[in-house]
């Protein structure tokens, strides 16, 4: 059946159910969105032209809300708790509905089990049934309650689910006995899927797929009139909780010189204010209080805590500059509480990262607060600059139903057989030799591997010198790592098109190989598929890493991707 484009949300709204805060708020903001996701599908409809688009029966188990597993955030959502995932949930919800797939939304255990035909009681059913979803999306505590309740049909059906994952999952920490063997610990378990199956909410790793949420547009008119109205001296500080707050009061008072300090922080009417009395707290608003008064402001300024959250994108959506701190040494799991356990050793350079690297000066600005003349002086330069609303495409209603579709009609992690093993015979002449003798380039009337997603013909692989990873060699080379290209390179004779002499070629399980060390000039190839890697270094190997282009403002996607 081919899918059609919805533009009414309202049976939608019917299929979130009620009762929870959680859900309110999720349909509140689907409901306030509903007039944008229809014009993306109009615009979206036309950019696709005829292109035939598969209908999907899709099931959405929302594990962190069950009270099963706690439902930790609903009592918090009126109370400054976390409200990034809600917004990604009903985001994710608006784009499959959209899309026009068949789609069923469970929050609780119980819906879970029926839907999947399960009968009550019947925690290990030693059946394997038909499972009547294509696509399953769910959060890692989705997964735990599938696979405990699903029986045999979990290990027969894992290839069709999604995980949601905010921060992402490294390979390293998903292969169950090579992360166990060199500790790579984390509190969610090893889940041996396929890396692309994780998905997160900013591109952190291109090991995952990049699922997103949005943010709300501004049309010319709209722009026009913020850029009128800005109160230049006007800063809102990011953070809904009180301890963001703690121990800033340097930093608070250097910005009360300059200019006026709005903060949105929960508070309980009887209890003492939990911020300085120079600042004027609103408490938390409704999420559409909250843009109007981004609206008004020039500065949103971070104090390192939340990580990686939506505000700071509608921040710069509404006109705001967003300033940031710069972190160094940077946090990771390693060294700082909060990442601790979190199945990726990424390293994180600043508050916001995408912001830093993906959307940058004028409306980003991201500095060392430890200097304080640095500090000042950016306080003082963004009251003199004039920005622009920006909000980068990959987060419009269209961008991410763009992602999506693609997504929905490519990636296929049940098809077998696997990706190619080690030594399996290299595809006839797969490379084109640039003239530097470090860079490949896919032959263009390439003619193996037809249907591939990505195309084949996007890779472009580079030697990577050592002590980098994928990720950045790609990056610094205008490209982004392409996991999937990973069989490609993994052959002597990929090394041997590289010129890269090899004394020796062995075949080990390891998240950095393809690789070449230099001492010995010996050669590694992977000999586990699923630990394909982008991220990981080491100063003893020289990476071998596939890169594709990217489309701009979706680095998702590939210029052939669509
Ligand atoms: N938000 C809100 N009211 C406020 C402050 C923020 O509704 O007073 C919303 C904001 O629009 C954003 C969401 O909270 O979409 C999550 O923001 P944040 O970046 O703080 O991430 P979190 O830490 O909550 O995941």
């Amino acid at each position: 059946v081919q899918a059609v484009f919805r533009s009414n949300l309202s049976h939608l709204l019917e299929l979130m159910g009620s009762g929870k805060e959680s859900l309110i708020f999720m349909k509140k903001r689907t409901k306030r969105l509903t007039a944008q996701w229809a014009l993306a599908a109009q615009r979206l409809a036309r950019k696709l032209g005829s292109v035939w688009r598969d209908q999907k029966q899709i099931l959405v188990h929302i594990g962190f809300l069950t009270e099963e597993s706690g439902d930790v955030f609903s009592p918090r959502v009126l109370k400054g708790g976390p409200l990034g995932e809600m917004v990604q949930w009903a985001d994710i919800l608006a784009t499959l509905y959209v899309l026009g797939h068949g789609l069923r939304i469970t929050v609780s255990l119980k819906e879970l089990q029926s839907n999947l035909g399960v009968p009550p009681g019947r925690g290990n059913c030693p059946l394997t049934m038909p499972l009547p979803f294509d696509l399953i999306y769910t959060d890692y505590h989705g997964l735990q309650q599938m696979k405990q309740h699903m029986g045999l049909s979990f290990k027969k059906y894992r290839c069709r689910i999604r995980v949601i994952d905010t921060f992402g999952t490294e390979p390293a920490y998903n292969h169950e006995e090579y992360a166990t063997l060199h500790g790579y610990r984390t509190n969610w378990g090893y889940w041996n899927l396929n890396p692309k199956q994780f998905m997160t909410m900013f591109p952190h790793t291109p090991d995952n797929s990049f699922m997103g949420f949005v943010s709300e547009e501004l049309n010319e008119t709209e722009k026009q009139l913020i850029k009128g109205s800005k109160a230049s001296n006007m800063a809102v500080v990011y953070g809904k909780e009180a301890s963001i707050w703690k121990g800033k009061e340097k930093f608070l008072g250097v910005l009360n010189k300059y200019m006026e300090i709005h903060g949105t922080v929960y508070y309980e009417s009887r209890r003492p204010p939990e911020v300085p009395a120079f600042v004027k707290n609103h408490g938390l608003l409704p999420q559409p209080e909250f843009q109007q008064l981004l609206r008004k402001a020039k500065l949103f300024i971070g104090f390192g805590f939340p990580y990686e959250g939506p505000a700071p994108l509608e921040a710069i959506a509404n006109g705001c500059v967003f300033l940031q701190s710069r972190f160094s040494p940077p946090h990771s799991s390693l060294n700082h509480e909060f990442f601790r356990g979190k199945p990726t050793s990424r390293e994180v350079f600043s508050q916001h990262p995408y912001a830093e690297n993906f959307i940058g000066k004028p409306h980003v600005w991201t500095v060392d607060y430890n200097n304080s003349e640095e500090f000042e002086a950016a306080i003082k330069a963004i009251m003199r600059t004039q920005v622009d609303p920006y909000l980068p495409y990959e987060y419009t209603c269209e961008g991410m139903l763009e992602r999506i579709h693609a997504y929905i009609q490519h990636q296929d992690f049940c098809a077998a057989p696997g990706p190619a093993p080690v030594g399996a015979r290299a595809p006839p002449s797969p490379f084109v030799l640039a003239p530097n003798a470090t860079h490949l380039e896919w032959a263009q009337n390439a003619s193996f591997a037809p249907g591939a997603w990505p195309p084949a013909h996007s890779l472009r692989a580079w030697l990577a010198t050592a002590g980098r990873a994928c990720t950045d060699v790609c990056l610094d080379h205008g490209l982004i790592c392409e996991p999937s290209f990973f069989p490609f390179l993994n052959s002597q004779d990929a090394f041997q098109k590289l010129q890269v002499p090899c004394d020796s070629t062995e075949s080990e399980m390891n998240h950095l190989y393809p690789a070449f060390a230099q001492p010995g000039r010996e050669c590694f190839l992977q000999k586990e598929p699923l630990l394909f890697s982008c991220a990981g270094s080491s100063t003893k190997y020289h990476r071998l890493c596939p890169c594709r282009d990217f489309r701009k403002g979706q680095v998702a996607l590939c210029q052939d991707c669509l």
